[in-house]
């Protein structure tokens, strides 16, 4: 397990250059801790492609290159030389990439999907634990996914990674092509409402982006008149704007639908577009709330209302260990939507107040069950190097800390 970054993109910190080496080695603990992945088959691995952090570059300490970053042709021949490499040195490696800037990440990953077993968490790992999200939601509001009406609050790394992976759940329930299921899509980002207008949308973006001539009445800048227009079923934070989802915007979406899904997921918690206890008053306890950090149960009228926190922890590791077990030559979307529906198959929403998520500490059972539906995902989808991977399959492949006998 190869955990990559070029360091541009750190959380929501920034570009860290080479000490984003700590992400890939705390990523590769977690796929330890959370599922058992032998720390001798885990490698963390920073990209030196300069940085654009000026204080980094001036200090006497910094370890990189004291450059800019990388740009254009230089920076994909960089990347190119890399995969080909790593490819060569572990020729069964999976390939996970972290915190790479957001115009890079996508086109990486699209680049090398087909060339080498990879994955990008901020994108796909986040797309599927929203997904999971999403289920869970569903079978409180009855409300299907295929007929929600969705606003993504920022339309970065995270935001187009969550319509991605909704939009292909919805083309999986439905059988309609990616035309119809964008239909349920309004992506906000700094410029308001993404339309069709503006010239610099990333590619991500342009799949999503509305015609402008639909919304000429309205301040598409302003999330109020969005939600009084659109009246969305769902509302999914990835902006970073604190308090972005204000009462008035959150009272005006409980009015148009019973159960809002109302899911504030940038953190750390000051970051956050809503507090979950703000959006349970607001809403007389009627949200569907998922949040990016953890979050206190809430106590509202007599009741508790435990809050499920959106942790790709509760995904990625799961996703890697079937991956290995699987010897997978790839990870395909089916892999991930199985990952998700086992993440959300977890929880018991049978009593009120219960949280959409299972919680972390039972990360090794989740992570276990993800491992394999993604086992059983990957032979269906005939990119599996293992065939009949059974439950002690999975369980036999999960490292414990213990002392070899000697
Ligand atoms: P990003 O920088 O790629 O995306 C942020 C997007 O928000 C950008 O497109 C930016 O233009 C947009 N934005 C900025 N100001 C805005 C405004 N006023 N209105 C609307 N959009 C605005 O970052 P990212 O990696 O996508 O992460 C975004 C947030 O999501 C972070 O806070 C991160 O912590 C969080 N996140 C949470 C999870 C999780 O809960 N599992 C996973 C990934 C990311």
């Amino acid at each position: 397990m190869l955990v990559i970054t070029d360091g541009e993109g750190i959380l929501g910190i920034g570009d860290w250059g080479v000490n984003g080496i700590q992400i890939a080695i705390g990523k590769l603990a977690v796929y330890t801790l959370a599922a058992g992945l032998d720390p001798e088959t885990c490698l963390p691995i920073a990209l030196d492609c300069g940085t654009n952090n000026k204080e980094l570059r001036e200090h006497p300490l910094y370890l990189g290159e004291r450059k800019e970053r990388l740009t254009g042709v230089e920076y994909d021949a960089s990347i190119e030389s890399f995969i080909q490499s790593a490819k060569e040195v572990f020729p069964e490696a999976v390939f996970h990439f972290e915190d790479f800037g957001r115009e890079n990440a996508s086109r990486i990953l699209e680049t090398y999907r087909d060339q080498v077993c990879s994955f990008n968490d901020d994108i796909e790992g986040t797309g599927a634990m929203v997904v999971a999200a999403a289920l869970a939601t569903t079978r409180v509001s009855k409300i299907p996914l295929d007929k929600q009406r969705i606003i993504i609050f920022g339309a970065g790394t995270a935001g187009i990674g969550i319509a991605n992976q909704i939009s292909h759940e919805m083309m999986h329930i439905t059988q309609q092509p990616f035309e119809t299921a964008k239909q349920a899509f309004y992506l906000v980002d700094k410029n308001g409402l993404i339309t069709n207008d503006m010239t610099d949308l990333t590619d991500g973006q342009q799949k999503y982006a509305r015609n402008e001539e639909d919304f000429t009445q309205l301040d598409t800048t302003s999330l109020l008149e969005l939600v009084k227009a659109i009246k969305p079923t769902m509302l999914i934070g990835a902006s970073g704007v604190a308090g972005a989802f204000t009462e008035d915007v959150v009272r005006e979406m409980a009015n148009n639908t019973i159960r809002p899904a109302i899911l504030p997921l940038s953190n750390p918690t000051k970051l956050a577009e809503a507090k979950a206890s703000d959006l349970i008053t607001w809403t007389k306890g009627k949200a569907l709330i998922v949040t990016g950090s953890p979050t206190s149960p809430v106590e509202y009228e007599g009741q508790t209302y435990e809050i499920g926190q959106a942790n790709n922890a509760l995904l990625y590791p799961g996703l890697g260990l079937g991956t290995v077990v699987s010897r997978a030559q790839k990870i395909t979307s089916q892999m991930l939507r199985e990952a998700a529906h086992a993440v959300s198959n977890q929880v018991n929403l049978t009593h009120k107040g219960a949280a959409l998520l299972p919680p972390v500490s039972t990360l090794l059972e989740t992570s276990t069950q993800v491992a394999y539906a993604v086992c059983q995902a990957a032979i269906k989808e005939g990119v599996a190097k293992t065939e009949n991977i059974t439950q002690e399959d999975v369980q036999a492949a999960i490292w414990t800390p213990v002392y070899k006998e000697v």
